[in-house]
């Protein structure tokens, strides 16, 4: 396989300022991407703006990168980092939704407030972010995205109702983008990250192995011109790399001529559940075969 290289490609990276993303961006920098830094909090010392300091840290190495400091929880503030990366490099290539924050509680300490304000972030701020460079990269007749979602969004985790369905969400959106895309060469994936950052401290040292630096290598070939794949969702953390899917069982097919009972559903619930033979359909209507 060819070097991976972002030479000439225009890359947002949104909460870029620390954790995962400023991995992310140091990565693609690296590889010759000029990057759109994004991210509207403070270093994690107070001294500037979590952006600027790893552009200073991409710029020191010799890369190329831009801050940006606008909420990708707005449309208007999607507009403006998308305004941000064409006036610095006169397009958008790859977008990589990152930025996240948490407001966890179980579900009766939830309110409307901390249920919407994490949807805002994650969902929305994908949302906008991705559908003003879509129109960019269909233009252009090229673009990478790459959406973030959780192992709590795809399997549920205990006082992160409102982050798990802003992640599994996020799965939504990203596999409508890579059928919407398809013709236009835009690919659209999910990677599902382990590292040990701000936002997982709350875990401790069982996190000590899994450096953001890990998940980097994964969410760069998602975004490089060699990656043919579309449509997916990719897990990474420490060491491991792997896939994840969404699959549908064979199932059970009711061959009478009456619509069957509840105590015949309950009767075939084992044949229902049972895993052997599943599929992963690639877009609706692509069910396994009755
Ligand atoms: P982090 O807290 O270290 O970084 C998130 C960054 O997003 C912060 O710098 C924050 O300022 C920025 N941000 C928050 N709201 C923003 C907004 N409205 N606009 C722009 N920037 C904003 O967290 P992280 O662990 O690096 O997480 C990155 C992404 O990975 C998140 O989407 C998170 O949900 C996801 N994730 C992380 C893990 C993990 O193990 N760390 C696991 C699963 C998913």
């Amino acid at each position: 396989m060819a070097n991976i290289r972002f030479d000439g490609r225009s890359v947002i990276i949104t909460g870029a300022g620390r954790g995962l993303g400023r991995a992310y961006a140091l990565e693609i920098a690296g590889r010759g991407g000029k990057v759109v830094v994004n991210d509207l909090g403070a270093a994690d010392d107070g001294s500037k703006a979590a952006a600027e300091s790893v552009v200073d840290e991409i710029r020191a190495l010799g890369g190329e990168a831009v801050a940006d400091f606008n909420s990708v929880s707005t449309p208007e503030g999607a507009a403006a980092l998308i305004a941000t990366a064409v006036k610095a490099f006169g397009k958008v290539d790859v977008v990589i939704n990152n930025a996240g924050i948490l407001r966890d509680a179980s579900i009766l300490k939830l309110t409307p407030e901390t249920f919407g304000a994490v949807l805002d972030v994650h969902l929305l701020g994908s949302f906008y972010v991705s559908q003003a460079a879509f129109g960019l990269m269909k233009a252009q007749g090229y673009g990478r995205l790459v959406f973030t979602t959780s192992a709590a969004g795809l399997y549920g985790n205990f006082g992160q109702a409102n982050y798990s369905a802003a992640k599994l969400g996020i799965v939504g959106l990203a596999n409508v983008l890579a059928v919407e895309g398809a013709k236009n060469n835009i690919k659209s994936n999910v990677i599902a990250p382990g590292a040990k950052t701000r936002m997982t401290s709350m875990f401790g040292d069982v996190m000590d192995k899994l450096a953001p630096e890990c998940v980097a290598p994964m969410v760069a070939y998602l975004a490089s011109e060699q990656c043919e794949e579309t449509h997916s969702i990719y897990s990474a953390a420490g060491s491991k790399y792997s896939r994840v899917f969404i699959a549908e069982t064979p199932g059970w097919v009711s061959t009478g001529d009456t619509i069957p009972t509840a105590e015949e559903i309950a009767a075939k619930i084992g044949a229902i559940r049972d895993e052997k033979g599943y599929c992963v359909p690639r877009f609706m209507g692509d069910y396994p075969k009755m």
